[in-house]
């Protein structure tokens, strides 16, 4: 690596809390599917911000949208009424059956809304002081006080002590357990349909079906978080809409503005009910430049069929990966996901296979110690993977 690099490490190093583990890479632009370092390397951008540039980096089309409204109006607050929300909840509610929407900033502010709102569901409109969000071994929910005791890892949780009450942890795939676990207390379940922190693991058909059941019929409400497997990248515009359930309320966000910040809860028109006037708010939720980028995403997305896209070319990806796992006996334990959100699953720690394939330009994640995590864009072109299945084939080989 260049002496850019080095230079921008020793600012760092003085000047931010250490809080992130940096790939040796400092990015300096991106454009469609490709991002440029600072000693102007070009990569394959196979990870898209975590889940977040789903439409590529720098598109032509938002930034117009984005120097358009900049020049109108930004923000106000919500004290006002402004239209852009309104053309942005349309849009959003026109993908599924929920009815209404709240807007944020994050996944894990939209994790602590929908931890909310099934409080105030349960005291407020079914007058039960149940309180308990049961979750499931594997998760991530966020980075908040209420979504890390959520998420209820160790390591997330290291030093932060005393966890927020109220939550509850269940193995992932048991339905056994989940029965098992709701009491009085329990005011809903929240799941990932594809948990994506936890090694790219689907939930299968049956078993979100089952806590679907189980929830309707203990009066427990149905959440679930697709603040990464959402916005069309498992082939529908909802990873749970592969499964026919029907949650009380979702979350989402990473994609949902390509890059600027903004996540939403949305939920039923019974659990709406919950939240009144003052029960919860934002500053910054839903300002008129971002929810402008946002309506923009949604016509895209519509207008070019992005969901259907995941689905084919995921499907040829998973296939593409397998077969390479074939031309590399032992290496390959497991390559699994939904539409372009794939993990392929290692029989050792993949740090080298992962270094190897960033010298290679490159870009994806690994997670769990042994899962190379792709989340590329959904725009990203066959080539680019059929590129990257030969550099992992490489890669394993001399590995
Ligand atoms: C990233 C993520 C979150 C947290 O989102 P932030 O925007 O980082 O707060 C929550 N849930 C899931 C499933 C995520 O992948």
């Amino acid at each position: 690596m260049g002496g850019t690099l080095e230079k921008i490490r020793d600012s760092e190093e003085k000047l931010l809390f250490r809080t992130y583990g940096r790939y040796p890479l400092g990015i300096a632009k991106g454009s469609g599917n490709r991002l440029w370092d600072v000693d102007g390397r070009e990569y394959v951008d196979l990870l898209a911000g975590i889940a977040v540039v789903n439409l590529g980096h720098c598109r032509e089309e938002l930034a117009e949208v984005m120097a358009a409204q900049a020049r109108k109006l930004v923000h106000v607050s919500n004290l006002f009424y402004q239209e852009e929300q309104l053309e942005l909840a349309k849009r959003l509610l026109d993908t599924a059956h929920f009815s209404k929407v709240f807007f944020c900033n994050s996944g894990a502010e939209a994790n602590e809304a929908a931890i909310k709102l099934a409080r105030r569901y349960q005291q407020r409109v079914k007058n039960k002081y149940a309180y308990e969000v049961v979750t499931f071994e594997g998760c991530f929910h966020g980075r908040t006080l209420a979504t890390v005791a959520a998420t209820g890892q160790e390591r997330f949780q290291d030093g932060f002590m005393p966890m927020p009450e109220g939550f509850r942890q269940i193995e992932w795939g048991s339905s056994e357990a989940l029965e098992a676990a709701i009491s009085d207390k329990t005011a809903a379940v929240l799941l990932e349909p594809v948990q994506g922190e936890g090694g790219i693991r689907p939930v299968s058909g049956d078993f979100i079906r089952k806590v679907a059941e189980i929830c309707r019929k203990r009066g427990v409400l149905f959440m679930v978080d697709e603040v990464q497997c959402g916005m069309g990248r498992t082939g529908k515009y909802w990873a749970f809409q592969h499964f026919g359930v029907l949650p009380d309320i979702m979350t989402t966000a990473k994609a949902l503005a390509n890059g600027l910040p903004m996540g939403a809860m949305l939920g039923t028109d019974e659990v709406s009910a919950a939240f009144v006037a003052g029960s919860h708010a934002t500053t910054f939720g839903a300002g008129a430049l971002v929810s402008a980028v946002a309506s923009k995403v949604l016509e895209i997305m519509k207008r070019d069929n992005l969901p259907g896209r995941a689905a084919e070319l995921g499907d040829w990806a998973i296939r593409r990966f397998r077969s390479a796992g074939e031309a590399c006996p032992g290496k390959i334990g497991e390559v699994r996901g939904m539409g372009l959100m794939i993990g392929i699953e290692l029989r050792q720690s993949g740090k080298e296979v992962w270094e190897k394939l960033l010298r290679k330009g490159f870009i994806l994640n690994l997670t769990q110690e042994k899962v190379l995590r792709l989340l590329p864009p959904l725009t990203i072109e066959r080539e680019d993977l059929e590129n990257f299945a030969q550099a992992l084939e490489d890669a394993l080989r001399t590995s």
